[in-house]
């Protein structure tokens, strides 16, 4: 992997934060969005990473002095890709802005540049044709808080180069990341093909009577040695996302337990604001 000019597309909650932490290792970043007003916000953001870098990381001054000095931006997309190995898209996920980006992007990017997403719920393969070089396009995931939560999981689609995926594996590790990669698609990844289960499974226990959040969460903890329960981990992830989830199940399928989940979370915690841990209360009090 010689990558050295990493290209960000999109500076909103996890664009930022790819691209500081690209930036804090070594990488020269543009921060590419469509609006100028956008860019100065994303500026503003990158003082408060900056924090939680010296705060988590014991990251000196001198380290947040050059990450800063690698950081550039631009709100015009030729400029901003003209010499990237590699742009991640962090662009809103709705599939029809993700390819008209594409569209965009495939017509001034130079050859060599490899594209990833960083798509959380659609497939490479549905943006590959888009792309203009499919062989050069795959996913590469992060979480939310980057610098602590630093998984990548990286998933190619039918026709990546193998070549391209081995780089992107490499590029993840040399950015700090815990490279996670996945022989094929699959919608969710490996996270969310096994936490959206676990914690569907345990709001059904719930709404079903069976038990408590406390004693579901502790059946869990203490059975496989997991430091939080479906509950805790509910609370932090937000309820509103296990909320929109369920809803979206419950629409397609119609099942009555799913409907009742819905209606039960809406009216205990999302009418109520108890969010989780960002608003001080969820199934639990912080
Ligand atoms: P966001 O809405 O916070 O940010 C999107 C940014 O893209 C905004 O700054 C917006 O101005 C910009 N944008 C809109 N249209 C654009 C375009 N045509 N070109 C360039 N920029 C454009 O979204 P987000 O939460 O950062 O999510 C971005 C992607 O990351 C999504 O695909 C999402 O699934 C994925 N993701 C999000 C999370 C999360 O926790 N938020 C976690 C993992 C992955």
């Amino acid at each position: 992997m010689n990558y050295k000019n990493i290209t960000i597309a999109g500076s909103g909650v996890l664009g930022y934060q790819i691209a500081f932490q690209t930036a804090f290792h070594g990488f020269n970043v543009t921060v590419y969005d469509i609006k100028d007003t956008t860019l100065e916000k994303a500026k503003l953001k990158f003082n408060t990473m900056s924090e939680a870098f010296k705060r988590d990381l014991n990251a000196t001054q001198e380290q947040l002095d050059k990450t800063f000095k690698n950081l550039s931006y631009t709100s015009d997309l030729a400029e901003a890709v003209k010499d990237a190995d590699l742009l991640i898209e962090a662009v809103p996920e709705n599939p029809k802005i993700k390819v008209d980006f594409y569209n965009k992007l495939a017509k001034v990017a130079p050859e060599k540049t490899v594209f990833a997403t960083n798509s959380s719920t659609l497939l490479p393969s549905q943006f590959a044709e888009a792309t203009g070089r499919p062989s050069k396009f795959l996913a590469l995931h992060f979480a939310n808080t980057i610098w602590i939560h630093n998984t990548a999981e990286i998933m190619g689609h039918p026709n990546t180069d193998p070549s391209v995926f081995k780089d992107v594996v490499a590029f993840a590790k040399a950015i700090g990341m815990l490279a996670l990669p996945l022989y094929k698609e699959q919608p969710g990844y490996i996270l969310n093909s096994l936490l959206v289960p676990l914690l569907s499974a345990a709001t059904s226990l719930l709404v079903n009577d069976v038990a408590e959040p406390e004693i579901i969460d502790k059946t869990w903890m203490k059975a496989t040695g997991a430091p939080l329960g479906p509950f805790g981990i509910l609370d932090v992830v937000g309820i509103t996302t296990a909320y929109n989830i369920d809803k979206m199940a419950a629409e397609k399928t119609n099942d009555p337990l799913k409907i009742k989940t819905v209606k039960y979370l809406k009216e205990n915690f999302i009418d109520q604001n108890k969010l989780g841990v960002s608003t001080g209360e969820g199934f639990y009090k912080y």
